[in-house]
């Protein structure tokens, strides 16, 4: 890193946006200043109530990058990271998200400074209660829809959907997206984000004129995406050798039985110790040889040190802003096929997409629908991204981010300046 200390999500987010604008002569200067701001941002201190009594002051952010494209839409982070310059990132990383799906909605984040692992299940109730009430002034099924991220889960989906429901005094379903199928949610929904990575992953595979059986995955993170992102690589018929979660990683170069390990991490909590594994951490587990190495955790994993020692041939981005913008060349002239976080990631907020359309008409789809849909989206995407990369002879996150700044300032520019 040369002693240069580590640039910040929300800076690296900054950094791909000029970059990408930098490309796009066409777009005036006025537009790309207004894009390159947030619109909105609150913090809340708030108090929790622990079990023995004690009050806790948390901290929690939400922050509406634009509403150009329509209602702002993006998820709620807890974890003990949280600042608001990394839900500013996340919110602008949700704008391009939405206009790259083409998904009538504009870019917003959430995050609780709070590590969930340590609260009872009734505290984490009440946070979720009290903080969902605090933003509830920024919140709403026409204005603002949040769903899970790192550290929520449906649970803490339900509880956000009932204390706005409770102050409304009637059932507003419609206000998150990732609640559990009996209060509304969609059917597809808990598992998209990481079937939407398997899709993006196989797209790159055909590209490259690749199979995707015999092919070897290395996965970063086992959460909602990971671990769901795991299992169809191995229902596809790849390997999966190495996967980590926060505790460390395990590996087995002749594969992982993928169903055997995730009924292991419901038990134990955690994939380390998993039987007929060797233990390794998550520097060697990120250098491993493989054919589709998928990043599922946090931001920042990917940089200029250790991307020179990364030996995928494609990089399908599970996690938001897992590749620094001094990698991203790296890999690039390494001849690494990068499907950008915003394309490969997209499955969770374009099922959410369907889950508040659903919510909203009280008309509920089939699963088969739902990943009927998605899957027609996200190819759809992919070979948009494709085209563009192509023809402008752009590296693909670039030709991402140049597709849907592009909407967004169409839009913008059609709606005009207010006054
Ligand atoms: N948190 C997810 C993301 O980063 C999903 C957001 C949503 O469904 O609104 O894309």
């Amino acid at each position: 890193m040369n002693g240069q200390p580590r640039r910040s999500a929300y800076e690296v987010a900054l950094a791909q946006f000029d970059e990408a604008t930098s490309q796009m002569s066409h777009l005036s200067p006025n537009t790309i200043k207004f894009m390159r701001v947030p619109k909105r941002e609150l913090t809340v201190n708030f108090p929790v109530e622990m079990d023995d009594g004690r009050i806790e002051m948390y901290t929690g952010y939400r922050v509406h990058h634009s509403t150009v494209r329509g209602p702002t839409k993006g998820g709620i982070r807890y974890h003990p990271a949280v600042t608001l310059d990394e839900t500013r990132a996340l919110a602008m990383w949700m704008t391009w998200k939405c206009a790259l799906m083409n998904l009538p909605y504009g870019g917003a984040k959430g995050g609780v400074i709070v590590d969930p692992r340590q609260l009872s299940e009734r505290e984490l109730r009440r946070l979720t209660r009290r903080y969902a009430t605090e933003i509830s002034i920024m919140m709403g099924p026409e204005g603002d829809i949040p769903a899970p991220d790192v550290g929520t889960n449906p649970q803490v989906m339900a509880w956000i959907m009932d204390t706005y429901s409770m102050h409304r005094g009637y059932s507003v379903p419609a206000v998150v997206t990732g609640k559990p199928i009996q209060i509304g949610g969609s059917q597809g929904r808990f598992e998209a984000t990481g079937m939407g990575v398997m899709f993006m992953a196989r797209e790159a595979l055909k590209h490259l004129r690749l199979r995707v059986e015999g092919s070897t995955a290395v996965v970063q993170g086992f959460g909602n995406v990971g671990a769901i992102a795991a299992r169809y690589m191995h229902m596809m018929g790849a390997k999966v050798v190495a996967v980590s979660d926060v505790n460390g990683g395990i590996y087995n170069p002749k594969g992982l039985d993928i169903p055997s390990l995730q009924t292991y991490v419901r038990e134990t909590r955690t994939v380390m110790d998993f039987p007929g594994a060797d233990k390794i951490n998550n520097t060697e587990l990120l250098e491993l040889p493989c054919t589709v190495l998928i990043p599922a955790a946090l931001e920042g994993q990917i940089t200029e040190e250790n991307a020179p020692k990364i030996r995928c041939k494609v990089l399908a981005e599970g996690a938001n802003g897992p590749t620094t913008p001094d990698a991203d060349k790296i890999l690039m002239d390494n001849g690494t096929f990068i499907v950008p976080d915003i394309l490969c990631n997209a499955g969770g907020v374009t099922v959410s997409y369907f889950e508040w359309v659903q919510s909203l008409q009280a008309f509920f789809w089939s699963e088969d629908d739902v990943k009927r849909q998605l899957e027609r989206l996200m190819v759809d995407a992919f070979n948009s991204v494709l085209n563009e990369s192509r023809e402008k002879g752009l590296p693909t996150r670039m030709a991402a981010y140049t597709l849907a700044i592009n909407r967004v300032a169409e839009a913008l520019e059609l709606r005009g300046v207010y006054p």
